[in-house]
């Protein structure tokens, strides 16, 4: 139910609110879940890591046990010691090459015999590891050599870099493992890049061995949690989702229901949000306060005075309007009742009903409530109808407009000439008074067939003895003309606006009766 012209924001919280609702549980669910994933590729990455120390371990066992087997023979001539050191290499699966040295000269080698080489010391890690990106034999292909020591002597044992790129694949195929070595390192790719290993993107991991100078890196490229998530937790996915979508959509259904109009005008009834207007009706001759209509206005807590015909059609489409205007009665008879010295016998009050309220007869005690609060004869009760909804002629509508009358209370045909059923509803129930819509009013001084539609009008009242109140009078002009025409009561902004209750009995209080002029007039505090 729009309450004002303006257009409502496109992003208010009621739009957000949904999607907040359903996006917080996809979110905490998906990050629960990321994070259990995180854990077990930690978990994953940890183990191979792991496996990958405990088998380069083994492979430097291997290359241990056959340098130190070897060491002995350091020093001694090449001729000497070669058939040992190619023994080494023929008994050892891991073992490539073997050689000796002394006074930092690589002097004997199991593929070459006699030989010569300078050795840096600085070359090993710890003294004992070197991660080589290549030799003279095989350039470019990666070799880890250990290196047994006594003194100035050593035997060296090397293993070939596919020994380790086997493991690392094999061992860990969907992880990015490299093996370091002082500084130098060799990933999957099987190359030797100087430096640091790039830290994985998740669950990264370097696990160092306790017995060789060298350490395993371990983890995933980015991607891999939700690579994870799709291939492993399709339903648990697809259930959040289903979940985001069903908050979502019950938060927005929630939201509409609770702003509804038919929950927003329920909310605004038991606030006591609707509040009598009253725009006097002035009887001719002297234009004096003859009595009031009372026009209802929404209190609204944050649109502020909301005009009528912005919300009444909601609440007459909806059921509500019989509780607004027993609402409305109620609070306009406990208005006035305090202040009945104001009111000159037989005061009009008059109160806008619709179809709605004849389909039982519980108007009737809404009408003897009302008159209650005041001394009888003092206030005369209007009921004023309108024809928005079709009234039917129905054996309860029957009933209660006679008992209506029974109880001195009056009937005004609203907004006469607009509808099509006017005339049929003067045949059917019996009428006291009309009320010329002010779109008829506004034709006078117009062309010659608007004023003959109005001259008709007042002609047919005064054939049927009804009671004429012409509503919407602005000017002089209109004023005098109906005065001409013999109409009996007038009602516009010509005379007073619909004003509160405060301000009508302060008009009442300070000049009792009198016809007010646009300009003295208290001006309707509202929007639109
Ligand atoms: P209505 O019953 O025809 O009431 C007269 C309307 O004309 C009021 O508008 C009033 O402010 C306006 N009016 C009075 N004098 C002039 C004038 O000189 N010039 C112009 N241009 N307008 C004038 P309001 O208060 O906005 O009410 C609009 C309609 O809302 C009413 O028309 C009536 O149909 C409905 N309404 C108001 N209160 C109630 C209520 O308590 N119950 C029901 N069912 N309907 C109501
Ligand atoms: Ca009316
Ligand atoms: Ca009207």
């Amino acid at each position: 139910m729009p309450l004002t012209v303006k257009r409502p924001a496109r992003w208010s919280w009621r739009t957000l609110l949904p999607w907040i609702v359903g996006v917080v549980p996809l979110a905490c669910g998906l990050a629960v879940m990321n994070w259990q994933i995180e854990r077990e590729l930690r978990t994953r990455s940890e183990a191979t890591t792991r496996q990958v120390v405990e088998h380069v371990d083994h492979i430097l066992d291997n290359l241990a046990s056959a340098a130190q087997a070897l060491l002995p023979l350091a020093g001694k001539p090449c001729a000497d010691a070669q058939l040992a050191l190619r023994s080494e290499v023929t008994r050892n699966a891991f073992v490539r090459s073997t050689n000796l040295i002394q006074h930092h000269n690589l002097y004997c080698s199991s593929l070459f015999g006699d030989f010569e080489e300078q050795v840096e010391a600085n070359d090993y890690t710890d003294g004992r590891l070197w991660l080589m990106d290549g030799n003279s034999v095989t350039p470019g292909h990666a070799l880890l050599v250990y290196r047994a020591s006594d003194g100035d002597r050593g035997a060296i044992a090397t293993v070939d870099g596919d020994h380790l790129l086997t493991a690392l694949r094999l061992i860990g195929p969907e992880e990015a493992l490299q093996i370091r070595v002082g500084n130098a390192w060799m990933g999957k790719d099987g190359v030797v890049h100087p430096g640091v290993p790039p830290a994985a993107a998740a669950a990264d991991v370097t696990l160092g061995s306790t017995r060789y100078p060298f350490s395993v890196h371990g983890g995933y490229a980015a991607g891999k949690q939700g690579e994870v998530l799709r291939s492993h937790y399709p339903a648990l996915l697809s259930l959040l989702l289903a979940l985001g979508v069903v908050a979502g959509c019950a938060c927005r259904w929630q939201i509409r229901r609770a702003s509804s109009p038919r929950a927003e005008l329920r909310r605004a009834l038991e606030a006591d949000e609707f509040l009598p207007y009253f725009q006097p009706v002035v009887r001719k001759g002297d234009y004096r306060w003859a009595g009031a209509e009372v026009l209802m206005r929404w209190n609204h807590p944050r649109e502020g005075l909301v005009r009528p015909d912005l919300f009444i059609p909601y609440a007459e489409h909806s059921g509500q309007i019989v509780a607004m205007t027993r609402a409305l009665m109620l609070h306009t008879a406990q208005s006035l009742a305090p202040y009945t010295a104001l009111l000159e016998d037989g005061f009009h009050i008059g109160i806008n009903i619709t179809a709605d309220h004849c389909r039982d007869l519980s108007l009737l005690d809404d009408c003897r409530t009302f008159l209650q609060h005041f001394p009888p004869g003092r206030v005369r009760l209007t009921l004023e109808l309108t024809e928005r909804k079709l009234l039917e002629a129905t054996p309860v509508a029957l009933e209660l407009f006679a008992k209506l009358h029974d109880m001195g209370v009056m009937i005004a045909l609203d907004d006469f000439g607009t509808g099509q059923s006017s005339l049929s509803y003067l045949r059917q129930f019996k009428v006291d008074y009309l009320k010329i819509d002010q779109s008829f009013v506004a034709m006078i001084g117009g062309d010659a067939l608007s004023q003959h539609i109005l001259d008709s009008i007042i002609e047919l009242s005064a054939k049927l003895g009804l009671g004429i109140v012409a509503e919407g009078v602005e000017t002089d002009v209109q004023r005098d003309y109906l005065a001409r025409s013999g109409v009996d009561f007038q009602q516009g902004y010509l005379f007073a606006r619909p004003m509160p209750a405060a301000d009508f009995l302060k008009a009442l209080a300070t000049h009792p009766g009198v016809a007010r002029l646009p300009q003295d007039a208290p001006p309707e505090i509202m929007r639109g």
